[in-house]
C-alpha cells in the first residue's frame, strides 16, 4: 500500500511536489483552495473584452533546468519557444535603439563587448568593465547578502546610465523589486547562472500558447492519470497537531488525515493557517513569513488590427513601460495580442486603468511612432494587476526564506519563496516542490 502525501496549494510548487511525491512512490492528494491548479500561472477569459489571457505575462529561461523537466513530464515543454540566442530589442526612442546578442566569446566578454559597442547609449567602456569585474572579485558572498543592487553597482564604479540601462529592466525583470531595494546576492547568482555560464542558458523562453495550455490542463492530465486526488474549493483552513506531528488538516467541509504534509502556500496563506492552528510550535516559522513584504507586476493587453513591425522582445529604456510581447496568434482570432509588463509597479497599479492607457498611448506614440488610435487600431484593452505577485527580494527577505524542515516531524514547505537560493520565480517553485519530496525521502540532506 503506498503512503499518503498531502500537498496544500496547487501552485507551480504543489504540482512539483506532486509529480515528485508520485515518482517517489507515494500517492498525492492536493488540497486547492481556489477552483482551478496553477496559483500564480493560470488563464482566463476576460469576460468584459471576451478574450482569454494570463493573469500577467511569464517568461521562462533556458537556465530553468528543473522547469524543463516539469514541462517534460507532463507533456508541454514544446509550448515554449526557446530563441536560438538570446536577443533582446532596446530601446530608447525612435533614433536610439540596439538589437543585444552575446557574441562568441567566454563568459563575461560574450556580454560586455556588444555593450562596449553601444558606448553611446550605455556611457561605459572597456575600462569601466574591466574595473567592474576586478571589484566584484574583492566582495564575499556575505558582503553581497547585505547590499542592494545599487549599492553593489555604485561600489563596482558602474555609471548611472548603464544602472538605469540595463541594470534596472534587469532587476525589475528577475526580482520583481526596485534596484534600490532588490538584493545583490539574488541577482548576481541569477545574472550568473542564466547568462554568464553559456550562451544557450542565456535564451528567453516565450509561451507559444496560454498559461492554462502550458501548466495547468497539462499537468492536471498527467495527475488524474496517475490517480492523484485532487480537492478544488478546498482550503487547507487549520492544523490540528499533537505529538510535533499534524494529525489532521481541517477544510471547510472535511477533515483529511495527514499522514505527511508538504505546504505549497504562499507565506501570507500558510500565515494564515498557522495562526489558526494556534500552535506554539510553529511560531518560529510564523515569526518568519510574517516579515515578507510583496511587489505587484502589471500586464497591459493589447489587441490590435494591425500588427506592430519590429523585433520582440522590446526593452524599453528610460520609459514607465519596461517590456513588450508578441502574444501566440490564436486561430479563431482576427486581432493581434500584445503585453506590456511593468514589474515593481507599486506605484503604476494606484493609477486609474484610464491613466495608465493614456501612458501607453504616450510611450508608443514617442518611442516606437505607432499611434495607437491611427495606425494600430486599438480594438480591445485589459489591465491585470497581480498586487502580490512576488515577494518584494530585499537583503532582509532572505532570512525569512525557510529550508523544507518544520519543527513537525512530518509537515515540510514547498513555495517559490523557501530556501531555494534562487529569486521566487516558477523555477524556484519547481525546485522547492521536488526538494520537499526529496527531504522527505533523504532527510539526512
Ligand atoms: C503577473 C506575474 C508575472 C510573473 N512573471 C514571471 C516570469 O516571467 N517568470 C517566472 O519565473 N516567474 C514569474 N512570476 C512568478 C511565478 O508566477 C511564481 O513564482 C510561481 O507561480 C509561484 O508558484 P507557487 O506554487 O510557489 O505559489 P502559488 O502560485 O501562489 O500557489 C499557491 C497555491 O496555493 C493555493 N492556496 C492558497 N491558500 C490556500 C489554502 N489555505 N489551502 C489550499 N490552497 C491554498 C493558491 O490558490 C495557489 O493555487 C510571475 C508572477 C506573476 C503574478
Amino acid at each position: 500500500m503506498k503512503r499518503e502525501l498531502v500537498v496544500l496549494g496547487g501552485g507551480v510548487a504543489g504540482i512539483a511536489a506532486a509529480v515528485e511525491a508520485l515518482k517517489q512512490g507515494y500517492r498525492p492528494i492536493i488540497l486547492e483552495k481556489n477552483n482551478y491548479l496553477g496559483g500564480r500561472v493560470r488563464s482566463f477569459r476576460a469576460r468584459d473584452i471576451d478574450e482569454i489571457i494570463d493573469n500577467g505575462q511569464h517568461i521562462i529561461s533556458a537556465a530553468y533546468e528543473q522547469t524543463r523537466r516539469l514541462l517534460h513530464t507532463i507533456g508541454s515543454l514544446n509550448k515554449i519557444y526557446f530563441q536560438k540566442n538570446l536577443t533582446i530589442n532596446f530601446v530608447k526612442n525612435q533614433k536610439e535603439h540596439f538589437v543585444f546578442r552575446p557574441v562568441s566569446l567566454p563568459p563575461p566578454l560574450h556580454f560586455f563587448i556588444p555593450l562596449i559597442f553601444r558606448k553611446k547609449l550605455t556611457g561605459s567602456d572597456f575600462p569601466e568593465y574591466v574595473n567592474f569585474v576586478r571589484k566584484n572579485a574583492r566582495l564575499s558572498e556575505s558582503d553581497l547578502k547585505q547590499m542592494t543592487v545599487s549599492q553593489w553597482l555604485d561600489f563596482c564604479g558602474l555609471n548611472q546610465k548603464i544602472q538605469k540601462f540595463i541594470w534596472e529592466p534587469m532587476t525589475l525583470a528577475v526580482l520583481n523589486t526596485p534596484m534600490e531595494k532588490a538584493s545583490a546576492f539574488l541577482l548576481k547568482k541569477t545574472l550568473e547562472t542564466a547568462f554568464l555560464h553559456s550562451r544557450k542558458n542565456a535564451r528567453l523562453g516565450i509561451p507559444r500558447d496560454w498559461l492554462r495550455e502550458i501548466f495547468v490542463k497539462p499537468a492536471e492530465k498527467y495527475l488524474l492519470k496517475h490517480n492523484v486526488s485532487i480537492y478544488m474549493r478546498t482550503p487547507a483552513l487549520r492544523l490540528i497537531i499533537r505529538e510535533r506531528k499534524v494529525q489532521q488538516i481541517v477544510s471547510k467541509n472535511r477533515v483529511f488525515d495527514a499522514p505527511i504534509v508538504i505546504s505549497a502556500l504562499p507565506p501570507f496563506a500558510l500565515q494564515k493557517v498557522i495562526e489558526a492552528s494556534k500552535a506554539s510550535i510553529l511560531r518560529p516559522i510564523l515569526e518568519k513569513v510574517a516579515g515578507f513584504e510583496y511587489e505587484t507586476i502589471m500586464t497591459i493587453y493589447l489587441f490590435l488590427n494591425e500588427p506592430i513591425h519590429c523585433r520582440f522582445p522590446v526593452a524599453f529604456i528610460e520609459s514607465p513601460l519596461q517590456w513588450l510581447f508578441q502574444l501566440p496568434r490564436q486561430k479563431e482570432s482576427p486581432y493581434f495580442g500584445y503585453s506590456i509588463v511593468i514589474s515593481g509597479a507599486g506605484e503604476w497599479s494606484r493609477q486609474s486603468s484610464e491613466d495608465i492607457l493614456q501612458m501607453v498611448r504616450e510611450e508608443f506614440k514617442r518611442i516606437l511612432n505607432l499611434d495607437l488610435n491611427k495606425n494600430q487600431n486599438l480594438s480591445k484593452w485589459k489591465i491585470i494587476k497581480e498586487k502580490r505577485a512576488t515577494i518584494l527580494q530585499t537583503p532582509e527577505s532572505l532570512q525569512y526564506r525557510l529550508s523544507p524542515s518544520t519543527p513537525l516531524k512530518n509537515f515540510f514547505l514547498a513555495g517559490d519563496w523557501t530556501d531555494t537560493g534562487l529569486p521566487a520565480t516558477i523555477e524556484s517553485a519547481v525546485v522547492s516542490g521536488k526538494r520537499a519530496v526529496e527531504w522527505i525521502t533523504a532527510p539526512a540532506k
